[in-house]
């Protein structure tokens, strides 16, 4: 009976999530629209497509942020429409103050459109103070978990409301794919469908339904291919052909918007030699006519500008502005000369360069979602309607997201969980840090404010130190005001000398925060001076139990090997000191998983998701030997698999994999397992991928218990996208793979699509 309904409550889950829910126009708000646009002028319709940077519209006096008449410049005289970012951290309150003056200036203006205020609320509403914050996206991804990604979402929607703010840039669809690009944290991690999974639980919660006061607008970002450059350096080119995109890239983005996403932003960078601002088959052709887009596209931060200066394709920003507007962009975010943008936009009108269609087009999805946000009868909500702000009830939800992200990788003799009291060195430059604990996008874009502003949470040490007897020596510090990359050498031997007066050693590496350009690096392994503090620590001989706070996967293959235990938290916010000391006395166990392929070597950083040429079974000689796979992590408990089966052996194109497996908690304490079900195409016309997750699902089982989860994977779901860009099924074999068992299911006939 138990099982039965483990396994009703898997399908329902299952169901609940995919059955996405495709954004509707309504035709109250259509009727609307319309009839705005046709008392709108071109100069108001163009001002709706300008978005503006907050701080050029005024500055600090008297302790706080005031707006110059260049505010009313921009909303009354140029008819501006939207407005983004932070002029630095402001209180829920102060937000609410700003947001209003903005709609105050917006009531003056002959329609009265209400401005549209965005923010990056990434890892939570991360520009207001007292916020509930949660792990950065690769945390979230490494839970596996739908629920609490959606959960997420719904509070940081609450909480962005209270400000006064309706619309995030977020979620990240990128793929982790290339470890060294320095935004890989701020997705989900590298596989498609886990991505598109995630994807869809967060624009649920954060957008359903988009017509109530406690839910904001998404922005998916950044479509597409903005995360896997050739050089891995941020906003250069990505060399990848249609195919590919549409095998790899296309798909979280396809899902998305079938569940209703309403804006999405491009990518700031390139494909092929064209930038992304300016490609129309990407951003027309495939994005709304293909997926059926009725919201928005916003440019990224200067983009259009970058079109001319970086990418060296016009002769003018007045050329650039025209190819990527007629390219699709309906909203840019300028941010800065907005003046210029306008006057530039009316006349490539009046000199028939960009059609009254094409901006009729941009102005009426920018209205919808204004509309669908029923900003036009709220135009700001305010902190005292959300009197769940920053509660406990939140900052425990983050608690609970960043325990669960904690993953697991190495477990020596099971080293872990610790005895009470044992007595720890604390050692290394994430120690006691509340910034590495955040990353980027916390509390300022670079996130270098967070040790003054978060002092209320704990850094790891002071965590630890209420659980255990520490001692603490730092022996590397990255160095205040400097390149994030710079850290120095306090004093090795007194870490050294510190070890033999203890039971064990907590060294916690990684890197310092950053995000975007400023986050380049030229060589993913770890620090010279944390490999050196590592490998002097193992001559210490003390179990050393090492834990990695960090945005991208930094190489520790010189230190890893002396380690008894290794814990990766990424980037788990404000409570990540808690919950690690928590995973170290044994009150949580870890259940994370890799959301990404951990590299063991610089110059091998093939992802799970390759070629057989690239793995183990090339008879020419292959090696795929990452530090840690995709999917990978530990539990203080062991899970059995058994019993996998499938409903029916041969299937049809239209038929779904039925397929069931039991698992057990063979161990002798509670834990949470993420069962991942991978196929094998095993012979294609098309080189096949070695494997790739099809399904997954996250599940708690008691010491002891058993549960059979069913899954049904659609048979369209296997097909691969061939080099005319049509997805093709083949007739033959499949192997289904979960963890130890493996089945094959045969397809008896194929089909292109
Ligand atoms: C980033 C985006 C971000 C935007 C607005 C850009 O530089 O690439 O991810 O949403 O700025 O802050």
């Amino acid at each position: 009976m138990k099982n039965q309904i483990g396994k009703m409550l898997a399908v329902i889950t299952l169901l609940a999530f995919c059955t996405g829910l495709r954004a509707q126009t309504d035709p109250a708000i259509e009727a609307k629209i319309n009839s705005l646009l046709k008392q709108m002028s071109l100069e108001e319709k163009v001002g709706q497509m300008a978005q503006v940077s907050i701080e050029s519209l005024g500055g600090w006096k008297d302790g706080k942020f005031q707006f110059s008449d260049k505010l009313r410049d921009a909303v009354v005289n140029y008819k501006i429409g939207s407005i983004l970012n932070t002029p630095g951290l402001q209180s829920a309150a102060e937000w609410n103050r700003i947001i209003g003056e903005m709609q105050a200036q917006a009531k003056q203006t002959k329609q009265q459109i209400p401005i549209l205020y965005g923010l990056d609320n990434v890892h939570g509403v991360s520009y207001v103070a007292d916020a509930t914050l949660f792990p950065q996206q690769i945390g979230m991804g490494a839970t596996f978990d739908r629920k609490l990604v959606h959960d997420a979402a719904v509070i940081t929607a609450y909480e962005s409301r209270a400000a006064g703010v309706p619309w995030t840039f977020s979620p990240v669809l990128d793929l982790g794919t290339n470890p060294v690009w320095p935004r890989i944290w701020e997705g989900f991690g590298e596989d498609p469908y886990l991505i598109a999974e995630l994807g869809k639980a967060a624009i649920q919660g954060y957008q359903n339904p988009l017509t109530s006061k406690q839910k904001i607008a998404v922005s998916l970002k950044h479509y597409m291919a903005y995360s896997d450059p050739r050089s891995g350096k941020d906003r250069s080119d990505a060399w990848i052909p249609e195919h590919y995109l549409r095998e790899y890239h296309l798909p979280p983005f396809t899902e998305a918007i079938k569940a209703g996403a309403r804006t999405v932003m491009v990518n700031s960078a390139l494909i092929n030699g064209i930038p992304t601002h300016v490609n129309k088959h990407i951003l027309t052709d495939m994005m709304k006519t293909e997926l059926g887009f009725t919201g928005f596209i916003v440019s990224d931060w200067q983009d259009i500008e970058n079109v001319y200066r970086r990418d060296k394709i016009t002769a003018n920003i007045k050329e650039a502005i025209a190819l990527s507007v007629n390219a699709g962009i309906d909203m840019s975010m300028i941010p800065y000369d907005y003046k210029a943008f306008c006057t530039d936009l009316i006349a490539l009108v009046k000199e028939n360069k960009v059609s009254q269609a094409r901006i009729d087009d941009a102005v009426r999805r920018i209205l919808r979602v204004k509309a669908e946000l029923d900003l036009f009868n709220t135009p700001l909500t305010t902190l005292k309607d959300y009197p769940e702000f920053g509660s406990a009830a939140y900052e425990k939800a983050a608690y609970n997201a960043a325990a669960a992200s904690i993953t697991l990788l190495k477990n020596k003799n099971d080293l872990l969980p610790l005895q009470a009291n044992a007595k720890i060195l604390v050692t290394g430059p994430n120690a006691n840090s509340m910034r590495t604990l955040n990353g980027g996008w916390t509390y300022s874009w670079q996130g270098e404010r967070t040790d003054q502003v978060a002092t209320k949470y704990n850094t790891i040490l002071e965590a630890v130190q209420k659980k255990f007897n520490v001692t603490y020596e730092p022996g590397v510090v990255y160095k205040p005001n400097r390149h994030f990359e710079e850290d120095s050498i306090v004093s090795i031997d007194a870490v050294v000398k510190a070890a033999a007066n203890v039971d064990y050693v907590l060294l916690c590496v990684g890197e310092n925060s950053y995000t975007e350009t400023p986050g380049n690096i030229n060589d993913l392994s770890l620090s010279d001076n944390q490999i050196a503090l590592g490998q002097a620590l193992a001559a210490a001989g003390k179990p050393m139990i090492i834990v990695l706070n960090e945005g991208r996967p930094r190489i520790i293959r010189k230190i890893e090997p002396v380690a008894a235990a290794v814990l990766d938290i990424f980037l788990p916010g404000n409570f990540g000191g808690d919950a690690l000391a928590d995973v170290l006395t044994g009150t949580i166990n870890p259940g994370g998983k890799m959301p990404y392929t951990y590299p063991r070597y610089p110059n091998a950083l093939a992802g799970y998701i390759h070629k057989p040429s690239e793995g183990n079974s090339n008879p020419q000689g292959g090696e795929f030997n990452p530090q840690f796979a995709f999917g990978f992590g530990l539990s203080y408990t062991r899970f059995r698999y058994s019993g996998l089966s499938v409903e029916k052996k041969i299937v049809q194109p239209d038929e779904f994999i039925t397929l069931s497996v039991t698992v057990t908690n063979s161990g002798n304490r509670a834990g949470s397992e993420t069962v991942q079900v991978y196929v094998s195409d095993l012979l294609a016309s098309f080189t096949p991928d070695v494997k790739r997750l099809r399904a997954f699902e996250k599940i708690e089982l008691q010491a002891g218990a058993s549960r059979t989860l069913s899954f049904e994977i659609p048979v369209k779901d296997l097909a691969f996208v061939n080099p005319n860009n049509k997805k093709q099924l083949e007739a033959g074999d499949f192997k289904i793979q979960v963890a130890d068992q493996s089945a094959t299911v045969t397809l008896a006939k194929g089909i292109i699509f």
